[in-house]
């Protein structure tokens, strides 16, 4: 990790702030890189000459009101645009959510283990929070979550376990928290999870959150959305108006478009992380790993012969970056992106040497 460097003027409020690590990115060699949970394949055909074609009219400025792209976004899940918040990558649309609806002598919400930018947000911004326990095997508890009276985050399909609540799980923990915001965070609910945003018009309290860097192949495109009453969206226009008007750059905006217009590409890729995710959980088991469940483009597993930080070590070594966690409960864990079914097969040869 690089050490932090701190000016005498960094305001003291950030003093506790731990920066979440990111995926590492060596140089020395070339590695099979499953740490990032980016797909192995490229964004559509369309998107790259969408998104080229809108390079010569960079100077000037992008459509503020991302109207096409909250169109497209609209039709594609039978909505209207005043249901659509669009973002610089879902991380951005999860600050404004955090800004605008989190605080006011409310608590936040989150599994203790799940998406660790939630802690560096909460703490970033100021924001009394609580950690609910997963459960043992990492399960959601249910009623900790529908009796929590606070702002509730939910990772749903959850990361880095890959598991996932169904929708009337989800609807549970929505309707018994009326007065309370839920934010669900879809990232991975393309990869064989079930989306609650048919819940959408029913709450008002409701927003979900879905980005393009995972299962639409455009992480470096920095792309997300919020879908959420209309109410809701217009409280987040309202701070990125005076924060970040003109957050989705419009290459962006085109190859978003571009993405949601292509339906078929999408699809096959993603067929092809679920049918590799398949394959490796199995070949995992084989070697004698617990695997959990997953319905992400990772997987979360362990091996009772090699701790997690010894596995990530040697898999390094051997040229693949996967995920590791030096963190209560979950060190003997290593996460593993899910790439291409030769990736996959060749990570299992090679895990199949570590542990013989
Ligand atoms: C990747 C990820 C995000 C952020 O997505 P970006 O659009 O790349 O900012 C948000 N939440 C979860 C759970 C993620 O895994």
């Amino acid at each position: 990790m690089t050490e932090v460097i701190m000016s005498r003027f960094f305001n003291s409020i950030y003093k506790d702030i731990v920066p979440y690590t990111p995926g590492e990115r060596p140089s020395d060699k070339k590695y099979i890189k499953l740490n990032t949970n980016e797909s192995p394949y490229a964004p559509a055909p369309g998107v790259i000459t969408a998104m080229q074609a809108e390079a010569a009219g960079l100077n000037l400025y992008n459509d503020p009101g991302c109207n096409d792209f909250l169109k497209a976004a609209a039709d594609y899940h039978g909505l209207t645009p005043d249901y659509i918040f669009a973002g610089n990558g879902a991380d951005e649309v999860l600050q404004y959510a955090l800004l605008a609806f989190f605080g006011q002598g409310t608590k936040g919400v989150c599994s203790d283990i799940t998406y660790p930018y939630y802690k560096g947000y909460f703490q970033s911004f100021g924001l009394e929070h609580s950690l609910l326990p997963l459960n043992d095997d990492f399960s959601i508890n249910v009623e900790d979550f529908a009796s929590a009276d606070e702002n509730v985050i939910l990772v749903n399909p959850n990361a880095p376990t890959g598991l996932c609540l169904p929708i009337n799980e989800v609807e549970k923990i929505v309707a018994a928290n009326k007065d309370r915001i839920v934010l669900v965070d879809e990232a991975y609910v393309d990869y064989g999870g079930e989306s609650c945003l048919p819940l959408v018009k029913k709450y008002d309290n409701l927003l979900v959150v879905r980005t393009f860097s995972k299962s639409r192949n455009l992480a470096g495109g920095r792309i997300g959305y919020a879908v959420g009453d209309p109410t809701l969206i217009g409280d987040m226009n309202t701070l990125k108006a005076v924060i970040n008007p003109y957050n989705l750059n419009t290459m962006a905006q085109a190859g978003g478009i571009a993405s949601f217009a292509d339906e078929a590409y999408f699809r096959t890729c993603v067929d092809k992380v679920i049918a590799a995710r398949e394959m490796f959980t199995e070949g995992l088991r084989e070697l004698g790993f617990r695997v959990l469940d997953s319905k992400a483009n990772f997987v979360f597993a362990c091996h009772e012969k090699k701790q997690g930080g010894d596995l990530y070590r040697q898999l390094k070594a051997e040229g693949v970056l996967v995920r590791y966690y030096n963190a209560p409960r979950i060190d003997n864990w290593i996460r593993v992106s899910i790439g291409t079914m030769d990736d996959m097969k060749a990570v299992l040869d090679i895990l199949k040497k570590i542990l013989a």
